[in-house]
């Protein structure tokens, strides 16, 4: 459907074949997005990043049928004067370029806060400067703790939605003290969200800002020791499929009693085209993306992947599939975490009229049968030297 059929907006008007500058392409969101840029659409993508690997499918051959509709610059936008001109280029730029997996924010606190507010800054500044239209990729950590979390324990308030559905326009930013290091990223990238907003309000700046409530799939992060470093520690789906495939123990921080909604990441991926192509519609809004059907707590996600691995593997799972592990043990000094993540639908609702369909257990088993297929002979094959040596 990439060529040939006229394709259209929400509001039924042709959609322009755009130039879009996107930066931290490489990475696990950047890689989907290109995909579907590349094979559904006529739009010409920039992918700016410092790796290319999880690209590497759409760029090479030069055969493919999108050859010549993307083009990989590597460059660090921290120190690059190229970035000005490939921003003035393109008709949109998107940046999802950050250092963004908790086991950084408490460890590596400046590298974090400079990567999520100061290396984002010329990029807005050539936005709102070259009149270009910016998409922004911020998190849903930017709403912090629950006003529920504070309640005592057994306060029916709890159960009340007031009290931890997370809202755009409505929700306060609520975060632990300067000691818990773990908020350096939420502060970070609430400050660049005021930012950009700032330069929306004073400067015309058009902009949409994206807060991913944990969205998960194939090609997120890496496995420790096979396309990683050994000591890595990544996020919660590749640190549990890691264990999964070495036959080890699951760690729950704390007991794995934080919630979470999961979203797959090819639903999410289909509102971030929507806003891509609908600007109207998009511009000058804050959009949770998540999915508020598919709430676990962790230790139920790590019940739920044990069970599909081992349906996926054919692998009995471990006696005893989990085991619990402090969160100073896991992540060192100055940890805190989100309590609950339930996102607000309406804006995006009223805005893209979008909702995410895959649930949990489909997106896990489509996700688990990926990791088992791409690394279970790797991951043999590296235990059966370490045991050899
Ligand atoms: P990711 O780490 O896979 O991707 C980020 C990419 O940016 C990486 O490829 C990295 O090499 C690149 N990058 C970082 N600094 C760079 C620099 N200075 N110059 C050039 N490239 C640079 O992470 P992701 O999951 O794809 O997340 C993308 C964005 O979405 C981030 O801004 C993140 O904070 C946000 N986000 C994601 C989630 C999620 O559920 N995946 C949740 C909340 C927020
Ligand atoms: N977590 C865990 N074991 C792990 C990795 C993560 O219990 O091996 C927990 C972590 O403490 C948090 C949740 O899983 O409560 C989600 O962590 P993730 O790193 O995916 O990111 P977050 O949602 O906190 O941004």
């Amino acid at each position: 459907a990439a060529s040939g059929v006229s394709r259209v907006d929400l509001d039924g008007r042709p959609i322009k074949p755009m130039t879009i500058c996107m930066i931290g392409a490489g990475g696990f969101i950047g890689s989907h997005l290109c995909e579907k840029l590349m094979s559904e659409t006529p739009h010409k993508v920039l992918a700016l990043d410092v790796y290319s690997d999880k690209i590497k499918h759409l760029l090479e051959p030069d055969t493919l049928p999108w050859a010549g509709r993307i083009q990989f610059h590597r460059l660090n936008i921290k120190h690059d004067s190229r970035l000005e001109g490939l921003i003035k280029m393109s008709d949109l730029t998107i940046n999802l370029a950050a250092i963004c997996t908790p086991a950084d924010y408490n460890t590596r606190p400046l590298d974090t806060i400079y990567s999520n507010f100061i290396d984002a800054l010329p990029v807005v500044k050539y936005c709102s400067e070259n009149n270009k239209r910016l998409i922004h990729f911020s998190t849903c950590e930017v709403y912090g703790k629950t006003i529920g979390s504070f309640l005592p324990r057994d306060s029916p308030l709890r159960q009340d939605p007031a009290y931890y559905v997370l809202k755009e326009d409505a929700s306060p930013c609520i975060f632990g003290p300067i000691e818990k290091q773990r908020w350096s990223y939420a502060c970070a990238k609430q400050l660049i969200e005021r930012l950009i907003y700032a330069e929306g309000a004073e400067n015309g700046l058009q902009f949409s800002i994206v807060r991913p409530f944990n969205w998960i799939g194939p090609r997120m992060d890496f496995i420790p020791g096979i396309d990683g470093p050994s000591e890595g520690v990544p996020r919660v789906l590749a640190c549990f499929s890691n264990a999964l495939l070495r036959r080890e123990q699951l760690k729950l921080v704390d007991g794995g009693q934080s919630q979470r909604t999961f979203i797959y990441i090819k639903d999410a991926i289909e509102v971030v085209l929507l806003m891509i192509e609908n600007p109207d519609r998009a511009n000058g809004h804050i959009f949770n993306v998540g999915n508020p059907n598919n709430e676990v707590t962790v230790r139920q996600l790590a019940e739920m992947m044990t069970e599909i691995y081992s349906k996926v593997s054919g692998e009995p799972p471990l006696e005893v599939p989990t085991v619990d592990v402090s969160s100073k043990v896991f992540y060192g000094e100055g940890y805190d975490d989100s309590d609950k993540r339930i996102p607000d639908m309406t804006i995006i609702n009223r805005q893209l009229g979008w909702n995410p369909k895959t649930s949990l257990w489909d997106l896990l088993e489509s996700t688990l049968t990926y990791q088992h297929r791409t690394y279970a002979e790797a991951v043999k094959q590296t235990m059966s030297k370490s045991v050899a040596s």
